[in-house]
């Protein structure tokens, strides 16, 4: 992953995604946007105690950055659960953590702090989907569920498709208690460390992905405060990030 200036902000992307002309994605940072300690400075969330004003002039100026048009966005309400949604026309998806379509235009949406987004592409079509998988979603088998969805809802092959990992909280610092860490395999936690990148790579490898077209950008939320919120290092009141992922509209994204 690399990180493009775009005006005030920087925006994460994904090298070989990015030459997919098809496609837009990106990942917000934290420089560039108006709000105030700790939601310093591009709080993306809606559902912090931010001030909804500065949020609002953020997402703004995320939106513009990323050239597509926020009345196009697709959020899903993010629950820790394993649904998926296709979904044909931009709003808010109550009870979904992940979110899949073949229609360009829209914007894929995912919040997160520390918790994995999973970017999903199957490019001979193309489709996509964002998914959202902290510890609770991935030991439940969202990342699976990407997959699975992508292949029920497109006919995408497993084998084809490729898939990203953004940022978030690494097996350098994920410390989890006796009773998270028994949710996983003894093989994905280290001491008290769980390893979620590796292991939503490899349950999706057991589905069928190939180890070759999965990127990890291996960038740990926690250990770059400069650069990423982390629920983590605050302790809960944490701003947040966006991931987003479109195909692009052939007329333009207006
Ligand atoms: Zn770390």
């Amino acid at each position: 992953m690399f990180f493009e200036r775009s005006g005030s902000l920087y925006i994460g992307r994904f090298r070989e995604l990015f030459r997919n002309r098809r496609l837009i994605h990106g990942f917000s940072t934290r420089p560039g946007g108006v709000s105030g300690v700790p939601f310093d400075t591009l709080n993306l969330g809606q559902n912090t105690s931010d001030d909804p004003g500065c949020v609002k002039e953020n997402r703004n100026r995320f939106f513009q950055a990323v050239e597509i048009s926020e009345t196009q966005a697709v959020i899903p309400g993010q629950v820790h659960g394993v649904r998926i949604v296709r979904v044909t026309d931009p709003g808010i998806f109550p009870d979904t953590d992940g979110v899949i379509t073949d229609a360009p235009g829209l914007a894929l949406t995912v919040q997160t702090a520390d918790c994995v987004p999973v970017f999903l592409v199957d490019p001979s079509r193309p489709a996509i989907g964002l998914v959202h998988a902290g510890w609770k979603g991935s030991a439940l088998g969202i990342a699976a569920e990407g997959v699975r969805a992508m292949q029920e809802a497109f006919g995408s092959r497993p084998e084809t498709l490729d898939i990203f990992l953004g940022p978030s909280i690494g097996p350098c610092c994920y410390e989890v208690g006796p009773d998270v860490a028994g949710r996983f395999e003894p093989g994905y936690v280290s001491g008290n460390r769980l390893d979620l990148w590796r292991y939503n790579v490899d349950m999706m490898i057991q589905s069928g992905a190939r180890p070759e077209r999965i990127s990890t950008a291996r960038l740990c939320t926690k250990c770059q405060p400069q650069w990423f919120f982390s629920h983590r290092a605050r302790g809960g009141d944490a701003g947040r990030m966006l991931a987003v992922l479109a195909i692009q509209n052939k007329n333009g994204n207006e």
